[in-house]
């Protein structure tokens, strides 16, 4: 075989693999080298997203979802369990055998699709050469026309509480706890923060998030946010705003942490400490002296909107290059660029990639807040819509929170949708759309939406738009 690819892909996350699998699919003869290692110690694909991130988080989500459900939705529906109890081996098992699925899955695609894998740590070399260092130390080089980089990102480490993967711990620490900490502090209450301590606070642990901004939930519209800051408040998730963490050190009691807030200086115990305060591109040993890739202030790899370097034939996509850290986004830029290098019409769309936080209640959102629009000085007629007032949500006995739709006040285009209640990761999807075809509010309104489905709550938004929801005040 030649070592020389018309695409070589380095990091196999869901920006990389996406290129790959699209670019092979495009007749190109592509590579994709990954260095993520699994538990057993072998090439794992998927990068975060699959390993430690998306996947391995929405499984816990869901397991504890269903034990919460237990104590707090099955009474409402006349159901009584004794006694219920988690088996942590099952629960984290039940995990890492969806990760295997997932992970081995990508294995299988690349074979389908003629993509050739390489295990080991790829560098740019000038030229778009790859040398690929594997984990026995053995290096070979390999060169490609085009080169796509998709080495994704790591959490980000405070150096007065640096991880020690045991008591002070990442993500991936926190989705491999092997009992139930009793008590969980978490610094960041961003959405890694929110979903991994509800998935504990389901299963019993006291969790104390310390964030470090006054707001909650900032990058959300503030309407969704100060329902979701309640209803998290009522499952006794005690988020500390304006605080700031000053110490933390590990003791035989547990960590022993000094932060402080509006009232001074502050100290609390926890058995484990989850610090999740944002992630930050990983570019590591990627890129040799002289391949004149540049990176930004951020240090993520500087790209244009077509996500190219600037170096003839040198790419990057996902959590490394700027915009939103979610799969998604980094998805449909490697699908983009697969297609610019084989001579066709790529598209990506920033401005309508959603975002879904997965907690008890769903929060998901897509387009402008209310504040941007408002600092943007646009303006802007909004509609809105509880879901206590949706049969679908009340017979589901999950009637909390509400859709929020913002239009343009002469055009009716709708700018943004915001969200926060039953099943809105899925909802979210019709706006996204609606949003894609540069539609108004009227478009959604006069679309036949089934009865009773939650999506309702989405259509009698767009009807507020004009003050003329049926199944509330206007
Ligand atoms: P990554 O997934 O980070 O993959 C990069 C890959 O490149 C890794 O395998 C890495 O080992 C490899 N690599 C890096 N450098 C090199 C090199 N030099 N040589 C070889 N290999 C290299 N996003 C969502 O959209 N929805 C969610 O629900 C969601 N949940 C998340 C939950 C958690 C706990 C976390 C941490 C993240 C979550 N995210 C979620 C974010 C999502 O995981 C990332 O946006 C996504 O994984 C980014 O994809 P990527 O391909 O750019 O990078
Ligand atoms: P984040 O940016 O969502 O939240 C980090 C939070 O930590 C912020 O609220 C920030 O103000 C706070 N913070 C920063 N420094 C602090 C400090 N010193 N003390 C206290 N608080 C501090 O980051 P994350 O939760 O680590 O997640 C990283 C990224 O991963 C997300 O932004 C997102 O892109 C992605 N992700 C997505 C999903 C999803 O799509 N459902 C889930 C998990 C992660």
């Amino acid at each position: 075989m030649s070592d020389k690819f018309d695409v070589i892909v380095i990091g196999a996350g869901p920006a990389g693999y996406v290129a790959a699998i699209r670019a092979a699919q495009l007749g190109l003869k592509t590579a994709c080298v990954d260095a993520f290692t699994g538990k057993d110690g072998k090439q794992a694909l998927g990068g975060t997203c699959l390993n430690v991130g998306c996947i391995p988080s929405k499984a816990l989500l869901d397991s504890s979802r269903q034990f919460w459900n237990i104590a707090h939705n099955f009474p409402v529906h006349g159901i009584s369990v004794d006694n219920p109890k988690v088996d942590m081996a099952t629960f984290i098992g039940r995990k890492d055998k969806i990760v295997k699925q997932f992970t081995g899955g990508i294995g299988q695609l690349f074979k389908a699709n003629k993509v050739t894998p390489f295990f080991g740590k790829g560098k740019l070399l000038k030229g778009n050469q790859v040398e690929i260092t594997g984990n026995d130390g053995e290096k070979q080089t390999i060169s490609a026309t085009n080169v796509i980089l998709a080495s994704g990102s790591v959490p980000i480490e405070l150096p007065f509480a640096k991880f020690d993967g045991k008591a002070i711990v990442d993500n991936a620490g926190a989705l491999d706890f092997t009992e139930v900490p009793k008590r969980l502090g978490v610094i960041g209450a961003g959405v890694i923060g929110l979903e991994l301590g509800s998935v504990w606070k389901r299963l019993g642990a006291e969790v104390t998030i310390i964030e470090a901004l006054p707001e909650f939930l900032a990058a959300a519209d503030a309407d969704i946010a100060k329902v979701a800051a309640k209803e998290f408040a009522k499952q006794g998730l005690d988020i500390k705003l304006n605080a700031k963490l000053n110490k933390a050190e590990v003791k035989k009691d547990g960590v022993h942490l000094v932060y402080t807030d509006k009232d001074g200086e502050q100290k609390l115990v926890v058995d484990k400490l989850l610090v999740a305060v944002g992630r930050r591109a990983y570019t590591d040993g990627l890129l040799a002296d002289d391949t004149g890739v540049k990176l930004d202030e951020r240090g993520r790899i500087a790209v244009d909107e077509h996500n190219h370097t600037g170096v003839d034939g040198v790419w990057a996509i996902g959590d490394a290059v700027r915009g939103p850290m979610l799969a998604h986004k980094g998805s449909e830029e490697g699908v983009a660029v697969a297609e610019w290098i084989a001579g066709k019409a790529g598209h990506i769309n920033l401005d309508t990639v959603p975002w879904v936080i997965y907690t008890e209640p769903e929060i998901a959102w897509a387009g402008k807040t209310e504040k941007q629009l408002k600092e943007e000085g646009v303006p802007y007629k909004v509609g809105n819509f509880p879901f206590a007032a949706i049969g679908r949500a009340v017979a589901m006995n999950e009637a909390v929170g509400q859709v929020k739709m913002i239009a343009h006040a002469d055009t009716d285009r709708i700018l943004g949708v915001h969200m926060v209640g039953p099943g809105v990761s899925e909802l979210i999807a019709e706006c996204v759309v609606a949003m894609e075809f540069k539609g108004s509010s009227e478009d959604l309104a006069r679309i036949v939406h089934a009865h009773p489905t939650l999506s309702e709550a989405v259509h009698e938004a767009a009807l507020s738009v004009d003050k003329r929801a049926i199944h509330k005040g206007n």
